[in-house]
């Protein structure tokens, strides 16, 4: 990093000043994209497997973002940073899960369970069901928080104390937080893992995934599953999402205010039963979101009176929002979760969640309601 580390820096000067070359005279002011599958023998890295200047340049980035002392690694993607981690587990470990989580994780964590890789728990997505769950000699506790599409708000705090008096390693999922609304290593959690597809490189252009912990012994291990597994980036991605966590403190900034405001706005819409967001005071997770984090967050829940016929009109009648999976882009989309069988039965069958982008908010609202106008009512 040419930044002086002992200076204290803001997130949004480290997501532009961590992982640059050093400032000798000629030299460029961003790490390329090293296209090289092996490097000239007696350097510090022999193989483009174990690792790449160009991942270098990001992971500074994604650990001075996550806090002092954290060591960031990526992957291919959040599910190669995800299937990296829950490899730690031995066979046979036990893990506690959610009921309501990112459909990904929740199948990789069942197919492991049925095939007696592991076995699983799944608890509610709340902190009182999470740790009644945790019994001694649990292997690993794996927390979504805020959980994917439901905004649940799980407390890291209590949680992490319950599993390692168990023994068990806790995982946080900070997709939806980002390292800018929680840091959950600073709450006691072991590992971080974040799909850096969503907010991190936030274009839509990259799937990329990465994974950022403290203790050394366990940075050590997940670099192993990494170099054995095989889920590394490439370099090319891993320069794509660099360039885009650049702005990645402003296009954050912006999306969580228009999340806000959309979210009160659809509030006093009649064709809305009912909306999440964590910034509302009446919010199930507002008084816990507003103590663990530092930002509400771009997601906002909605569910329709008129159901998920009335969900799947509004998702196909916006113009401006893109009916699309995924989440945390420039641009804003919609779906309705439950039109994937593998989503959790938990989630309401008409509750459409919105990836608030960075467009005009006016702009949103005026298309979003113009589709909720029209949205078929009981
Ligand atoms: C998208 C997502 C993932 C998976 O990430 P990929 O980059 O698609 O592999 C994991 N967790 C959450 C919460 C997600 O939203």
């Amino acid at each position: 990093m040419a930044v002086d580390p002992s200076a204290p820096l803001a997130p949004a000067t480290l997501a532009v000043a961590a992982g640059r070359p050093a400032r000798d005279p000629g030299a460029p002011v961003n790490t390329p994209p090293v296209l090289s599958s092996t490097f000239a023998a007696g350097g510090p890295v022999s193989y483009a497997r174990v690792g790449n200047p160009t991942w270098t340049a990001l992971e500074e980035v994604l650990a001075a973002l996550e806090g002092p002392g954290t060591r960031a690694l990526s992957f291919a993607s959040g599910m190669a940073g995800i299937s990296a981690v829950a490899s730690l587990v031995p066979v046979g470990g036990l893990v506690i899960g959610q009921t309501v989580a990112y459909s990904g994780t929740r199948s990789l964590l069942g197919r492991w369970a049925q095939s007696g890789r592991i076995r699983l728990v799944e608890a509610s997505p709340s902190t009182d069901a999470l740790v009644a769950a945790v019994t001694s000699g649990a292997a690993m506790v794996w927390l979504e928080t805020p959980t994917n599409p439901t905004l649940d708000v799980i407390d890291i705090a209590r949680v992490s104390e319950a599993a390692h008096a168990a023994g068990a390693l806790v995982v946080v999922d900070s997709t939806f937080a980002t390292p800018l609304g929680q840091r959950p290593l600073d709450l006691g959690a072991d590992i971080v893992v974040h799909s850096a597809t969503k907010y991190l490189a936030g274009h839509s252009d990259v799937l990329l995934g990465a994974v950022v912990v403290r203790d050394a012994d366990l940075a050590e291990q997940v670099s192993q599953n990494r170099i054995l597994g095989g889920g590394i980036p490439g370099p090319m991605e891993a320069w794509i999402a660099l360039r885009g966590l650049r702005t990645f403190p402003l296009r954050w900034e912006r999306a969580c205010a228009s999340a806000a405001e959309l979210a009160v706005r659809c509030q006093g819409h009649p064709a809305v039963t009912r909306v999440r967001h964590l910034s509302l005071p009446d919010d199930p997770g507002h008084a816990l979101a507003a103590r663990q984090m530092a930002s509400f967050g771009a997601i906002v829940s909605v569910e329709l009176a008129g159901g998920p016929s009335a969900a799947e009109a509004v998702a196909g009648a916006t113009r401006v929002w893109l009916h699309a999976t995924s989440l945390g882009g420039v641009e804003s989309t919609l779906e309705r979760r439950r039109r994937w069988p593998e989503e959790s039965p938990e989630v309401p069958d008409g509750l459409l969640r919105l990836s608030v982008g960075i467009e005009d908010v006016e702009d949103l609202w005026a298309d979003l309601s113009r589709a909720l106008d029209a949205a078929p009512r009981p």
